[in-house]
């Protein structure tokens, strides 16, 4: 089979949201193109979407997909807008490959309504908030400057009732290096188990991280990360699953499968835009106005057409369009070079490691040394096979660490 198809088709159902958050990539960064789309995804989008996903499905005989309800807000395309798209995908789907549902939401509108519908229709949601309120209120304000912790808080102690752990998906939560990331896992910890994906914001190397550039710790992200992978191993938080350290420790003992910031796995990803158009991954908004766009849409292009475009095809021959930098390093088979949106450059394009390089240089380091103590030779020769060694690995043992190392690299913010 060729490597050039989708397996997860992400539908922007809503191209508007109801709160305001002053970091996101659809609406307050470089790319403003959803001033120009439809508010909502209409119903001839919608069957024109899945006559072509089917398209191709049959050409590629993928044996199974995942459809990710997207905006924006999903939530606003409304309950019937839901119904119909499960009954339509599944009636033309079901019976030549396995589906799987998704959503991100922010959970403002999310009530028992919602969840009943959402698990009849066997939709997984995922919940994006950033912590306790003091923490989310930073940067998820609605538009009149209120808080939305109150709702979102809500919406998780609904989605955390044991009847709709089926649908429960993971949590995102955007790191903010000034933070205390162990009471922020304390209190994520306190609703019960899940899967958390702790991001990096999208900064690059035209935006540049608000906090100080430090040589051993970059911008501070990988020190907190490594403060919050001691304390999630050292005190085995029970149910707590999170994503990046999973993830990472999967690849640098020889493991291929990651989210897509990570590693070297093709991205068999794309996006449909309210009007139909193919989109490549959406937080490439946060690079340049039009990084998304592919100017193919769903009426007049297959699937197929759209791996001539550069953002679509580097993510499926993900090495081969990595910096010279990255492709000699020896941590890239984890690394991955870092997430597309944080490796654009002004002048290079996407030709640059991520802007968050020696922080994960940092973290990565951290993990290993953690994991050189505890695993056995086999496991060791994997890992030192995958990643080889550093001999010069400096002490980066953090658990016990104060603080104020942290707040030296961040204090610019
Ligand atoms: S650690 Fe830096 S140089 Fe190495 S692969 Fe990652 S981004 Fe590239």
């Amino acid at each position: 089979m060729s490597d050039s198809f989708i397996q997860t088709f992400l539908l922007k159902v809503a191209a508007r949201c109801n709160i305001n958050c002053d970091y996101c990539y659809e609406y307050k960064l470089a790319d403003q193109s959803w001033r120009r789309k439809p508010p909502r995804m209409s119903i001839d989008v919608l069957d024109q979407t899945i006559n072509r996903i089917k398209e191709h499905v049959l050409a590629h005989e993928l044996k199974g997909v995942s459809i990710i309800f997207h905006g924006g807000e999903p939530l606003l395309a409304g309950k019937d807008f839901f119904e119909y798209a499960v009954s339509q995908i599944k009636a033309q789907l079901e019976d030549i490959c396995s589906v799987k549902f998704g959503m991100q939401s922010n959970g403002i509108l999310l009530n028992s309504n919602w969840v009943t519908l959402l698990s009849r229709l066997k939709i997984n949601i995922g919940i994006s908030l950033d912590g306790y309120k003091e923490l989310n209120d930073k940067h998820r304000l609605d538009y009149k400057g209120n808080s939305t912790f109150p709702q979102v808080e809500k919406a998780l102690k609904l989605l955390f009732q044991p009847q709709y752990s089926e649908i429960r998906g993971g949590l995102l939560c955007v790191i903010q290096p000034d933070s205390n990331p162990i009471k922020l896992l304390e209190w994520f910890s306190k609703f019960g188990n899940t899967q958390i994906d702790f991001l990096f914001p999208h900064y690059n190397h035209y935006r540049k991280p608000p906090s100080k550039y430090d040589e051993l710790y970059g911008y501070g992200y990988g020190l907190w990360l490594s403060r919050l992978f001691d304390y999630w191993w050292d005190n085995d938080i029970e149910g707590i699953k999170i994503r990046i350290f999973e993830d990472l420790m999967h690849l640098m003992i020889g493991g291929k499968y990651a989210v897509e910031a990570f590693g070297l796995s093709s991205v068999h990803l794309t996006v449909v835009q309210t009007d139909g158009e193919y989109e490549a991954v959406d937080s490439l908004k946060s690079t340049y106005d039009g990084a998304v766009s592919t100017s193919k849409n769903v009426f007049r292009h297959s699937f197929d057409d759209i791996f001539s475009e550069y953002l679509i095809s580097s993510r499926i021959a993900k090495f081969e369009n990595l910096s010279e930098k990255c492709r000699q390093c020896r941590l890239v088979k984890a690394c991955g070079g870092g997430y597309i949106p944080h490796r654009y450059h002004p002048k290079l394009g996407f030709d640059s490691p991520t802007i968050y390089c020696q922080d994960l240089i940092f973290l990565i380091e951290h993990i290993e040394q953690r994991l050189l103590l505890v695993l056995d030779d086999e496991m060791k020769n994997k890992m030192i096979t995958t990643i080889g060694t550093n001999q010069a690995l400096p002490q980066v043992i953090c658990k016990n660490q104060d603080t104020t190392l942290h707040n030296t690299v961040s204090d610019n913010s």
